[in-house]
């Protein structure tokens, strides 16, 4: 029996207790009886709500309502605005108010890399320049400020949450702690040294520092990113799953981008990348596959068989002419696919709004069906579809209750956003990242009527300018040498 073996202190701990909850159920009882208010730190009302819930709601004068972070309400604002007092209300007439969008594949530091070598075959784009320019300029301080480009110009895009693969992780991973922005930072491990580890061992050490410092912090997500197949012996391929494993974390990693890796991965191991990375028992848990140009229907029964999530980067693979992903076959066979920018020395910019938009042409015009991807799969890939690829559709990726204050405004008053049929449609092929006007990410605002909260944006972007200059490379580039001669 309980009393049997508790102390008389222990006893009165339980009388306590018991004592606080039925004073606690009293109180909201009676409140919901006499119908009282309830305290919220934030409303939103009046908007047009696109919840991307899995019925795909939308609600006209809407309104969310937002508690410590959190998302505690949504529906009609008739309903609700008796119902709970905010500290802080925004009137959202005219908008439009629907979750952050999820970069879900991005190198967020190469925004210093934007424009440096552009229309080059994937293969000497990555040996003859990025790669030599990175081994010799990417450092932790020009990680940071590389990574705040990045994040200044996610949030002024609309994008709350993003998924990365590159080197001095930390750096990264701070940065956008300190601005806010929600993110899944991977440190990229390869076979030869990088800029901030001799060896994949080197690289899986720093991995267990980061994710010891980063446990549980509610916005950063540390994750293994073994490069690619290509780049990574089986031997570091298994090592990587095997440590993801060990620390509950996600894996990161390129597959099967481009002809030319298929037919290399097939000459060596016998089977094609994904058949390859199964063989080494790299699937099973959280694994983020960048591109997926290349499965075979196989390969795509293998995956979803797996739960593989695909981050597809339209942009980055027409830039590259590395193909076209099927992604119409991957959603069909019940694959999670999300959109990603891919980094910014391959797009060039980290605008979610602009992949959207590639991402349905593309689809469309390569199979001449003007329906292979419609406007709402590809908003569904920029929001929740991308948070099932990052294994955080609990928390992120909709608007509904339970799920983080991750969402965005756009101000629909504007003459190519009017009229309003479809919303899906109006997101992506009309819409733009500097539509949106204000951004919450767990329920904190990052962007207010354009204006950038938690960055000094004129900073952010001079330092970067002035890095840029010492890049040689970029010396023959015209603006840049006239800009240097006049500085
Ligand atoms: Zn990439």
């Amino acid at each position: 029996m309980l009393t049997t073996w508790m102390t008389p202190l222990s006893k009165y701990r339980l009388y306590i207790v018991t004592a606080i909850v039925i004073a606690f159920l009293a109180l909201v009882g009676s409140q919901m009886a006499s119908g009282a208010t309830v305290p919220v730190d934030l409303m939103i009302t009046n908007g047009l709500v696109v919840t991307m819930d899995s019925a795909l709601t939308v609600i006209e004068g809407g309104s969310v309502a937002v508690d410590k972070g959190e998302i505690v309400a949504v529906g009609p604002a008739s309903a609700m605005k008796d119902r709970y007092v905010a500290t802080r209300t925004i009137d959202a007439a005219g908008k439009l108010v629907m979750p952050g969008l999820v970069n879900s594949h991005t190198h967020a530091a190469m925004t210093l890399f934007r424009g440096l070598a552009d229309d080059l075959p994937l293969d000497t784009w990555l040996t003859k320049h990025i790669w030599p320019a990175e081994a010799k300029f990417i450092t932790p301080a020009s990680v940071r400020i590389g990574a705040n480009l990045a994040l200044a110009e996610m949030i002024r895009s609309g994008t709350t949450t993003f998924s990365d693969m590159y080197f001095f992780a930390d750096e990264l991973a701070q940065a956008a702690k300190t601005a806010g922005v929600r993110g899944v930072v991977g440190e990229a491990v390869l076979d030869f040294p990088t800029p901030d580890s001799k060896s994949p061992q080197e690289s899986f050490a720093a991995i267990e520092k980061l994710a010891a410092k980063w446990k549980n912090d509610p916005l950063i997500m540390i994750a293994v990113a073994p490069h690619s197949p290509y780049t990574c012996s089986p031997e570091t391929l298994k090592s990587a799953k095997k440590l993801a494993d060990t620390l509950g974390l996600p894996l990161i990693i390129h597959v099967s981008e481009t002809r030319k890796e298929v037919s290399d991965i097939t000459g060596k191991y016998g089977v094609p990348p994904f058949k390859h990375l199964d063989r080494l028992d790299f699937f099973g848990g959280t694994v983020i596959v960048a591109h997926a140009v290349y499965p075979t229907p196989d390969e795509i029964r293998l995956m979803a068989e797996k739960k593989v999530g695909v981050a597809h980067n339209p942009e980055s693979n027409m830039k590259l002419a590395s193909g076209v992903a099927p992604v119409p076959e991957m959603l069909r066979a019940g694959i999670a696919v999300g959109l990603g920018t891919d980094g910014a020395a391959s797009n060039n910019n980290l605008n979610m709004f602009k992949e959207m938009n590639a991402a349905a042409l593309l689809q469309k015009v390569s199979r001449l069906e003007p329906t292979a991807m419609t406007a709402r799969e590809t908003v569904t890939a920029a929001t929740i579809g991308g948070a099932k690829v990052l294994g955080l559709e609990k928390r992120i990726g909709s608007l509904e209750n339970g799920k983080r204050a991750d969402l965005i405004i756009i101000d629909l008053n504007r003459p190519h956003l009017v009229p309003l049929y479809d919303v899906y449609s109006l997101l992506v092929y009309a819409a733009n990242g500097a539509d949106v006007e204000t951004v919450f990410i767990e329920g904190r605002p990052v962007m207010e009527n354009r204006k950038l909260l938690t960055l000094d944006e004129g900073s952010v972007m001079r330092e970067a300018q002035k890095l840029a200059l010492k890049i040689p490379i970029l010396r023959d580039s015209p603006v840049v040498s006239y800009k240097a001669s006049h500085e």
